[in-house]
């Protein structure tokens, strides 16, 4: 019955997968950064980091202008220089990659779990070298890796570990924000993220010494000419729309996972099911993330964007970085991550969706019946 009533065009839908949380006060907060400086040095700018830091249980939160320029001062901070290895998994977007590649230093790809987007430390193990300076983990679309055990190999090592939770805003592992386990925490505030500020981004330490350079980092090196930096500080004017949304963020997160469960519970086809949750670990459901057992999976994922659906996997051509033209020189075997990737799809789970849409998504997975 089900797949008659997709069949029919009436019953076709477009879900979006774009969302973006708007605040209860964004007017009243931008006109009052309007009132005062809106540089970096804003007291608004102030105010948003202590919110990000109280909120994520953090000890010290350096709002920065990017996600990305988030990831460059973690690197600045974690005392990565031109020459040194950083080790991350392929799996992730570009955006990670990059700020690497213009610190001068080497993205050493390493393996992913069988199970999931967490850096295998069998693999570390075997990429460390003399010039490892940092980790980079990225647990993708909002699902908890083992950050846990990275941190204790990390200070076992020597190392940093910095982790990329642009998708990761409310994401827990036995209860503490993903955050709590990194030397350095990075996130992006773009329009498409969990906590959008339009461009943006902050870093959350709970070391005092890294977060101070970070901010050093992202002014110039304080002008002081002994430390390099660059500008990456964070206007008052997007402050004042952080300041707005965070407090909706607790909100959107619980939406997002009863979106999961609705749609979840629907759905019923015996080649789909979620991707592993590890052990303690709570989605924020940036994404809803499936694990797919067809013959053609990209088929099954082309099905369902003909039905209106669109996938991560599809819209970024998700492959393994090092498949990228400019990130071919730095290949290694990954096979993992690679099986990985074309094992998979995501499903918008958003506060913007409604019980119908939900619904039906579940739908169109159940009714398809191709191999
Ligand atoms: C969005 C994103 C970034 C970059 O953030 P920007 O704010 O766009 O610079 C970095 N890493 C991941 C995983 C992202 O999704």
């Amino acid at each position: 019955m089900t797949d008659i009533a997709i069949a029919a065009p009436s019953a076709l839908r477009t879900i979006s997968d774009k969302y973006r949380a708007s605040g209860p006060n964004d007017l009243a907060q931008l006109q009052r950064a309007l009132s005062g400086p809106l540089s970096g040095f804003s007291p608004m700018v102030a105010e948003y980091e202590d919110a990000l830091a109280e909120w994520f249980d953090a000890r010290a939160a350096v709002a920065v202008s990017s996600g990305g320029a988030a990831l460059s001062a973690a690197l600045f901070a974690a005392g990565v220089e031109r020459g040194d290895d950083v080790l991350l998994t392929p799996s992730c977007p570009l955006c990670t990659v990059f700020p690497i590649i213009e610190a001068g230093a080497n993205p050493i790809f390493v393996d992913t779990r069988p199970h999931g987007f967490g850096a295998d430390p069998a693999s570390i193990a075997e990429r460390l070298t003399a010039r490892s300076r940092a980790i980079i983990d990225i647990p993708m679309w909002g699902y908890p890796t083992e950050v846990d055990e990275l941190r204790g190999f990390a200070d076992a090592s020597g190392l940093r570990l910095i982790l990329d939770l642009a998708h990761s805003h409310g994401s827990t592992l036995r209860g503490q924000p993903l955050s709590r386990y990194g030397h350095l925490s990075c996130f992006s505030t773009h329009e498409r993220k969990p906590l959008a500020t339009g461009e943006g981004g902050f870093i959350l330490s709970d070391n005092e010494e890294l977060a101070r350079r970070c901010r050093s980092y992202i002014d110039f090196g304080h002008l002081t000419g002994r430390d390099f930096g660059l500008n990456y500080k964070l206007s008052a004017l997007a402050a004042a729309l952080g300041l707005s949304r965070l407090p909706r963020l607790a909100d959107q997160i619980t939406q997002r996972r009863a979106n999961a469960r609705r749609l979840l519970k629907r759905l019923s086809h015996p080649r789909v099911k979620e991707k592993t949750i590890i052990a303690g670990g709570e989605p924020n459901y940036y994404f809803l993330n499936l694990q797919l057992d067809f013959a053609d999976n990209r088929a099954f994922i082309d099905y369902l964007d003909r039905r209106g659906i669109p996938s991560d996997i599809k819209r970024y051509g998700c492959k393994a970085l090092y498949r990228f033209p400019a990130l071919a020189p730095y290949q290694r075997p990954c096979p993992q991550a690679e099986a990985l990737l074309a094992s998979m799809t995501t499903l918008p789970a958003h506060p913007g969706l409604s019980e119908a849409d939900l619904d039906y998504m579940a739908d169109c997975v159940n009714g398809y019946d191709g191999d």
